[in-house]
């Protein structure tokens, strides 16, 4: 019409939360419910967990704490955010109706659970300390908090959170939407994959990816400069067989992508990957890429310092779900706290200790050999 042409991407949904909050779960549940409905409605094509900079979160009392704390992180850097209430079915008495929408899970339920729910609603808004209503009760879209209570282990509520989201976002964030040429790509995780080498999982926010672009990625060894071999995306309905990509001549934001590349595998997660065009300058692009870095040390040495604290040993307990050799810390010449050593035993955390570099990855070693015999 007019001449003005406004294109839009896709928004970029994160999910927070502390350990065992039902993040895993909650992705799930929503990803076989959005292959189950064919995509209906448009939901994206592809849900990656993206992850907002965790390290900037430290768990400092306990795990509520950290919820607490994602909330404010998302406040100061003006995200906007839905407030999923999960594992409402540990409402006693709680009639499981599976997918369906709360509203219509609610009257299901006796007159006893649902007061308890309103009631159990009610107290945790009220601990928040923030102005939040339950997504249907909400009339001021843009000031007040969204809840939306959800059961992810048989999704009641998932309805919801994804229609929500849809009508929700539009109205919300139109203008961040709007797609930008310029690229902006954060790196998320570096993989070995046994068919492509090495791999970076970055998010693309802005502008396009291609085969062959050349990149300059942060790595923990300085900025390195390299070439996208492969672009690559998971393909839905296959999520949970690894190793099978779709290949890519190009990509445009917003998604989750992976790229094979050489030389990367001490990418940093968080930092911003570069794309340097013919007749770019380079040695900016890389003094960028070396801010980035520095900054990114910087708060990691801090993190570093200190002794080992249960909400140490809590974080490792998230990788025995991964791989039990992770299950892991190792104390190099730091005190561990009472409290850590408890949890670490009833978690099956290992604990390692000691005063020279040898000793420490010494004993890791054998650990580490005698899990593989
Ligand atoms: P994450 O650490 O946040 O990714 O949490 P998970 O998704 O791994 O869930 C942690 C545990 O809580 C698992 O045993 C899940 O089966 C369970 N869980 C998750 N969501 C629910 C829920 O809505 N209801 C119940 N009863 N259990 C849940």
């Amino acid at each position: 019409g007019n001449g003005v042409d406004m294109e839009l991407r896709a928004p970029i949904c994160c999910i927070l939360g502390h350990v065992d909050a039902g993040k895993t779960k909650l992705l799930d549940c929503i990803r076989r419910s959005n292959v189950q409905g064919g995509e209906a409605g448009g939901i994206t094509q592809q849900i990656g967990a993206t992850y907002l900079p965790v390290e900037n979160i430290r768990e400092r009392t306990s795990l509520k704490a950290e919820t607490m704390e994602s909330l404010d992180l998302l406040k100061h850097r003006n995200v906007r955010f839905i407030v999923a209430l999960n594992k409402v079915d540990r409402l006693y008495g709680w009639k499981t109706c599976i997918n369906a929408p709360i509203a219509k899970a609610l009257k299901n339920q006796t007159d006893d659970v649902q007061r308890e729910f309103k009631w159990r609603v009610i107290t945790q808004l009220m601990e928040k300390g923030f102005n939040a209503a339950l997504y249907y009760e909400n009339k001021k879209l843009k000031q007040v908090v969204n809840i939306v209570p959800t059961i992810a282990v048989s999704g009641e509520g998932i309805p919801d959170l994804l229609l929500l989201l849809v009508r929700w976002v539009p109205k919300i964030m139109m203008e961040r939407l709007t797609y930008v040429n310029t690229v902006q790509c954060t790196v998320l995780e570096v993989n070995e994959d046994k068919d492509f080498g090495t791999t970076i999982d970055v998010v693309l926010i802005n502008g396009a990816l291609r085969k062959g672009d050349r990149i300059v990625v942060c790595t923990k060894r300085g900025p390195v400069t390299t070439n996208i071999r492969y672009l690559l995306t998971p393909p839905m309905k296959e999520l949970k067989v690894k190793g099978v990509y779709r290949h890519h001549e190009e990509l445009k934001a917003a998604q989750g992508v992976k790229i094979a590349v050489r030389g990367l595998q001490h990418a940093m997660a968080g930092t911003s990957l570069i794309v340097v065009k013919p007749g770019d300058d380079m040695e900016r692009a890389e003094a960028a890429a070396m801010q980035e870095i520095s900054k990114a040390i910087s708060l990691i040495n801090e993190d570093e310092r200190g002794p080992v604290h249960k909400q140490d040993v809590m974080k490792a307990t998230a990788m025995l779900k991964r791989k039990e050799e992770y299950v892991a810390i190792l104390a190099f010449d730091v005190k561990v706290m009472p409290e850590a050593f408890e949890l670490a035993a009833e978690s099956g955390v290992k604990i390692f200790m000691a005063d020279t570099v040898y000793k420490l990855v010494d004993s890791f070693t054998d650990h580490i050999n005698k899990l593989k015999e």
